[in-house]
């Protein structure tokens, strides 16, 4: 690993590799060096909780395509590298393999997984978040005869439930919360467990995991109420938590995040991109933290830009977005944008081809989430790119659509 780049980038997922793509492309004659932790170059994540067990998981294929491109323009890829310190002033990041100076850094680390005490050294207990999880995962469940368990009615947890009951499989998802996706509103919740329940996943909600336990049928959870659940393989998808443990002596504001200025800028020459970072967006005038890919590669490529303009003596330039994400369970694809703080009013149009879901406050518009409905929603995803009044997106939706 060279000791000396120009741009450091420290994580080596979607928000690296978008913030390598930006320098190369706008700064090409800049140095550029990836250190990661992990053992392979970035890889899409998004597919790891989609792919059909049927199908091969193959590393090669969900590689981002760019990463040959930037290996040919001179980008370095340090891997199995652990950064594990930040010298502000010194300009430099201490690492596992020695020490890195950079002219300008910037922050991919993401998130981690939580994973409760109570499931450590247990076997076949899995996070989900990088690949040779879901490799793991896909092993232990190919064993037809075990039984499956999901902790936490998220995103992940929905989407792997999807994939096991695709491939004719009984699974639990047993989540604490009564209404799963909650913060989205109470029709969106109910629409949602519909969903997991008309295509067969058995939904335990309002009830939390209290213990493990092994029985004369195999392994189960013990929920408060006092039901257990068939649980020999057991996936854990309740959220995930900052990777900032390493930044803690460094001085800079860490608050459930990476706290960011408008330009993505944490101190001195130093950025932050993806799901760690907590700025204040323009866009909604509010501070925030999006764990969601669309945010990470976008935000990888403002702090890129920021990076190289920081080295080569220009200005910055602001992040604002709307934050975005997909999601794909039992053929139905689920898609939100906007900002809610969680006091709007949901206006839901019901048609054959699926619900969409308007969230106002007042006469605007803060918010979609779609299931199906894609054209629609790519509208009004684009309109909120802007201010956007209630009777304009009204004016949209189907005549007759029915409005709730
Ligand atoms: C299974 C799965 C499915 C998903 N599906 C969707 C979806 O459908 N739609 C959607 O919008 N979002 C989805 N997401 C979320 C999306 O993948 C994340 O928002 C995105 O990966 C965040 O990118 P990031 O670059 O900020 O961080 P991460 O992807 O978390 O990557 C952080 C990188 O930094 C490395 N790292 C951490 N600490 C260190 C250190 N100290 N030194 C060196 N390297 C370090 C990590 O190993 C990793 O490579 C999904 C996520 C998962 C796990």
């Amino acid at each position: 690993m060279s000791t000396t780049t120009d741009v450091l980038i420290v994580g080596g997922s979607v928000a690296a590799i978008r913030a390598a793509e930006t320098v190369t492309r706008h700064a090409p004659d800049l140095g550029v060096t990836i250190v990661s932790d992990e053992a392979h170059p970035p890889y899409e994540r998004p597919p790891l909780s989609k792919i059909g067990l049927g199908d091969d998981l193959d590393l090669a294929a969900l590689t981002y395509p760019s990463v040959a491109d930037l290996r040919a323009r001179g980008v370095e890829f340090a891997l199995n590298t652990r950064a594990t310190a930040l010298d502000v002033a010194g300009r430099r990041v201490v690492t596992s393999n020695g020490e890195v100076e950079y002219g300008a850094v910037v922050i991919t680390t993401g998130c981690d997984p939580i994973f409760p005490e109570m499931f450590r050294g247990l076997p076949d207990v899995f996070a989900l978040r990088q690949f040779q999880d879901a490799q793991a995962l896909r092993a232990a469940v190919s064993d037809h005869t075990k039984s499956v368990a999901v902790i936490g009615a998220g995103f992940i947890g929905g989407e792997f439930a999807a994939t096991l009951v695709k491939d004719g499989r009984d699974v639990t998802i047993v989540d604490l919360a009564e209404k799963p996706l909650g913060r989205f509103g109470d029709q969106v919740a109910a629409a949602y467990a519909a969903l997991h329940r008309e295509s067969g996943v058995t939904l335990r909600l309002g009830d939390a995991v209290v213990g493990v336990e092994d029985s004369s049928d195999g392994r189960v959870l013990r929920l408060a109420g006092g039901d257990t659940v068939p649980a020999d393989v057991i996936l854990v998808g309740i959220g995930v938590r900052p990777s900032t443990e390493w930044l803690e002596n460094s001085g800079i504001t860490l608050n459930n995040g990476v706290e960011c200025d408008a330009h993505l800028r944490a101190a001195d020459r130093v950025y932050a991109a993806g799901d760690l970072v907590r700025w204040p967006n323009g866009r909604f005038g509010t501070s925030m933290r999006v764990e969601h890919w669309t945010n990470a590669a976008e935000q990888g490529r403002v702090a890129g830009t920021n990076a190289a303009n920081t080295v080569s003596g220009l200005p910055p330039v602001e992040c604002v977005t709307v934050p975005y994400f997909w999601s794909d369970q039992h053929g139905v694809r689920i898609q939100f944008s906007g900002f809610l703080t969680g006091a709007e009013e949901i206006v839901e149009s019901k048609e054959p081809g699926g619900s969409l879901f308007v969230y106002k406050l007042g006469d605007t518009v803060t918010g979609v989430l779609a299931f199906e409905r894609r054209a629609e929603f790519v509208r009004i995803r684009a309109m909120l790119r802007r201010e956007t009044r209630w009777d304009t997106v009204q004016g949209m939706l189907p005549v007759g659509s029915s409005l709730v």
